[in-house]
């Protein structure tokens, strides 16, 4: 056996994917060198500072029940803040219906009760649904590869009143779409980290996930700034020219990228956009700790009013409204209207803070076969991937696919078989 510990890995990208990657191989005694090309870590998980305000770009939650997450950061060092167990429906008359989640240990009863004003098909689905949702291995969500979440809902019984009305607005918030086209797989990853744990954004902000991996790096060197514009099997080269010699590479970068990077063409590019409009107040709002979401006659998903959950959100006597929407388009004043008359005040109250438009915020195909071949990390014999669009477009995907990529890089090092397309 080969001494590993003069390897050297290149990981480009420092999103969680990356970082993730970075960490696992450290501990493992790997050189690592992580090569980034924005000017701070974290990808799409970061948090920008304005006014006192914490605005998150785009908004986003954790789950305490992330195994992944607690796999690789203790959760009460992020001082967690929880929103409610549950969401809130915004209908088309400006009505709300709230929506309480059951809590574990499950109960048939709490699921009857969840559904008590719903009809027997309903039930007959929850039914169904029901053991896969409480299977103790988070993967076990993973059954249903090849569905769309809308087929599967229907293949499954689930009442019109219950899929437009439920099912649908919550899950367009999670998958920024409106046919619920996503796979399957994923709508039961969602539900089953839903149930089995509480939604959360640390009290500083989404960036100090990123920052507590970044904690674990030891002796990796981080290089920002740094941005790759093509890769091999020994050597990145970067936009100023620079080439950086390596053993072995994960690239952690998104699916749209690898073509560029790698020169191997027909990977599928296409992503989900979305829009945080943030806004600022210091009237009263009827609002909570849950998320408000609302379905397809309306472009926002939701609206969390974040200092109410994360009170150091926002400075004291302030509010901060976020507004997600899907797609780029709407426009900040659309946004405002359609929050102001669910929290049940004037858009002159909203004072327009920021507004992030991302337009590769989610990948449409993710998970096994994706690259047209099974999943498996390697994409040569000292090149591997990593990404959410490996695994599921989450934060529990991105790190799950990171220490994937790092084993893979382990195991060929060491001449073991792969165990990514399994674990
Ligand atoms: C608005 C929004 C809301 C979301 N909501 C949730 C949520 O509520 N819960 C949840 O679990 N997940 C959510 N997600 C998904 C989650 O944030 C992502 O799945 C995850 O962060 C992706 O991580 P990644 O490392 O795969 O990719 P990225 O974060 O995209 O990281 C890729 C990194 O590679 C770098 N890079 C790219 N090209 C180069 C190059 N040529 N050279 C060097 N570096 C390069 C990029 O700068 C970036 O830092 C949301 C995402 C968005 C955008």
């Amino acid at each position: 056996m080969k001494s590993h510990g003069q390897q050297r890995v290149t990981v480009v990208g420092a999103g969680l994917a990356g970082l993730a990657a970075a960490a696992y191989l450290v501990s493992n005694r790997f050189h690592v060198t992580i090569v980034e090309a924005s000017e701070r870590i974290g990808g799409l998980v970061t948090t920008d500072h304005l006014d006192g305000f914490y605005l998150d770009r785009g908004f986003q939650v954790a789950l305490d029940s992330y195994p992944e997450l607690r796999r690789m950061v203790p959760i009460d060092s992020l001082a967690p803040r929880e929103f409610a167990r549950g969401f809130e429906v915004v209908r088309r008359d400006l009505s709300r219906r709230a929506v309480a989640l059951p809590r574990p240990p499950f109960r048939a009863r709490q699921f009857a009760d969840l559904l008590s004003n719903f009809n027997m098909g309903d039930l007959r689905c929850l039914a169904r649904l029901a053991p896969r949702l409480v299977r103790r291995d988070a993967q076990s969500a993973f059954e249903v590869r090849g569905r769309t979440t809308e087929a599967y809902l229907r293949e499954c019984g689930l009442s019109e009143q219950t899929l437009e009305g439920l099912a649908r607005p919550f899950l367009r918030g999670v998958f920024l779409e409106d046919g619920l086209q996503t796979p399957a797989s994923m709508a039961l990853f969602v539900a089953q980290s839903f149930l089995r744990g509480r939604a959360f954004v640390p009290s500083t902000g989404m960036a100090e996930i990123p920052s507590l991996i970044a904690g674990r790096l030891g002796t990796a060197a981080i290089r920002l700034g740094a941005k790759v514009v093509s890769v091999s099997d020994s050597s990145v080269v970067l936009a100023d020219g620079e080439e950086i010699g390596h053993d072995w590479a994960v690239l952690a970068v998104k699916s749209s990228q690898l073509a560029g990077l790698t020169g191997e063409s027909g990977l599928d590019t296409s992503y989900r956009s979305t829009s945080t409009h943030y806004f600022a107040t210091e009237s009263e709002l009827a609002a909570g700790k849950a998320v408000l979401v609302a379905s397809s006659w309306t472009p926002v998903a939701t609206i969390a009013v974040m200092d109410m959950v994360a009170p150091s959100y926002a400075p004291k006597g302030a509010h901060l409204v976020s507004v997600s929407t899907l797609g780029t388009e709407t426009s900040d004043g659309t946004a405002a209207e359609f929050a102001a008359d669910a929290l049940r005040t004037d858009a002159s109250n909203l004072s327009h803070l920021r507004t992030y438009r991302i337009t590769e915020a989610l990948p449409v195909s993710f998970g096994g076969g994706r690259l047209g071949r099974p999943y498996f990390p390697a994409f040569s014999k000292r090149l591997f991937l990593a990404g959410d669009y490996l695994q599921n477009p989450s934060i529990d995907g991105a790190l799950r696919s990171g220490r994937l990529a790092a084993e893979a890089v382990m195991a060929a090092h060491w001449g073991l078989p792969e165990r990514g397309a399994s674990a």
